[in-house]
C-alpha cells in the first residue's frame, strides 16, 4: 500500500460555500467547520474542535453553530461533542441546536443523557436531537443534505469479527454546488454514487493494510472515487 501524508487544516471554498477541516487522524479526532453567508455547521466533532473553532472563528461564530452533523458514533468523530455543548451554554447561546446521527448511535445518546442530566436546569438553548432514520434529504439554512448509508465496522466483543455500525456519510448542496463526505467507510456503491461529479468529495483512506479493507479504503481506492468529483481530498489517513 502506498504510504500517504494529509496535512491538516484542509480548506475549500466556492463562492460562500466554504470547508475546514482542522483534522481527521484515525483514533485521534476529526473536526469539520462547514459555513455559508448565513450558516454555520459542524461535522464530526472530535476532540479538540471546540480549541481549533475558538481560535480559528471565534465566539461569535461558535454561538452561531445550528447543526451538528455526526457521521457514527466513533470517538474520534464524536470526542468533542461535551465540551462544545458545555461551552455554548457558557457562552449563553440562545438560538436551537440541532445534532443529526445515524438511528442506533447509542454513543450520541449516551452523551446527550448525561449531559441533560447535568446541565438541564442551566441549558441556555435547546437541542434537539434528529435521528436520521432514512436517506430522505433535508433542508437547513439553504443547503440542502442528503445523508446516505456507508458500510463502516467495529471489531465485536469476540475480537475476530467485524460488525457494522450505524454510519451515514452527508451530501451537503447548495448553490449548485456540493461537497460530499463520507465519513468512515469501507468501498461502498452509495459513496460512489454520492460522490461522482461533487464539487469536492472527502473520502477516508483508514485502512492501514489490505486486512482492514472491511472497516476502510486504502489509499487507491479512497482516490479511485475522489477522481469520480471535481475535487477531492484523502483524510483520516493513519499517521
Ligand atoms: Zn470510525
Amino acid at each position: 500500500m502506498k504510504k500517504y501524508f494529509q496535512k491538516y487544516p484542509l480548506v475549500w471554498k466556492k463562492d460562500d460555500l466554504f470547508i475546514k477541516i482542522y483534522s481527521s487522524i484515525p483514533n485521534i479526532a476529526t473536526g469539520i467547520l462547514i459555513t455559508t453567508n448565513n450558516s454555520v455547521f459542524v461535522v464530526d466533532p472530535g476532540d479538540g474542535i471546540l480549541r481549533d473553532l475558538s481560535k480559528d472563528v471565534g465566539l461569535n461564530t461558535i454561538l452561531n453553530i445550528s447543526d451538528i452533523f455526526i457521521t457514527h458514533g466513533h470517538h474520534d468523530h464524536i470526542g468533542g461533542v461535551w465540551s462544545l455543548l458545555t461551552y455554548l451554554s457558557v457562552m449563553k447561546k440562545n438560538n436551537d441546536l440541532n445534532i443529526y446521527f445515524p438511528k442506533g448511535c447509542i454513543e450520541i445518546e449516551s452523551i446527550y443523557k448525561a449531559f441533560n442530566n447535568v446541565y438541564k436546569k442551566e441549558l441556555t438553548y435547546k437541542i434537539n436531537l434528529k435521528e436520521i432514520t432514512n436517506e430522505k434529504s433535508f433542508k437547513r439554512k439553504n443547503i440542502l443534505i442528503k445523508p446516505f448509508e456507508v458500510d463502516h465496522r467495529e471489531l465485536s466483543s469476540d475480537q475476530k469479527t467485524y460488525i457494522k455500525i450505524p454510519s451515514l456519510g452527508f451530501k451537503f448542496i447548495y448553490n449548485k454546488k456540493s461537497i460530499c463526505y463520507g465519513g468512515d467507510t469501507a468501498y461502498c456503491n452509495s459513496l460512489v454514487k454520492n460522490c461522482k461529479n461533487s464539487d469536492l468529495a472527502i473520502i477516508e483512506a483508514g485502512a492501514k493494510s489490505n486486512d482492514q479493507l472491511e472497516i476502510h479504503m486504502s489509499v487507491e481506492q479512497a482516490t479511485e472515487i475522489g477522481k469520480t468529483a471535481k475535487e477531492f481530498f484523502l483524510v483520516h489517513i493513519p499517521e
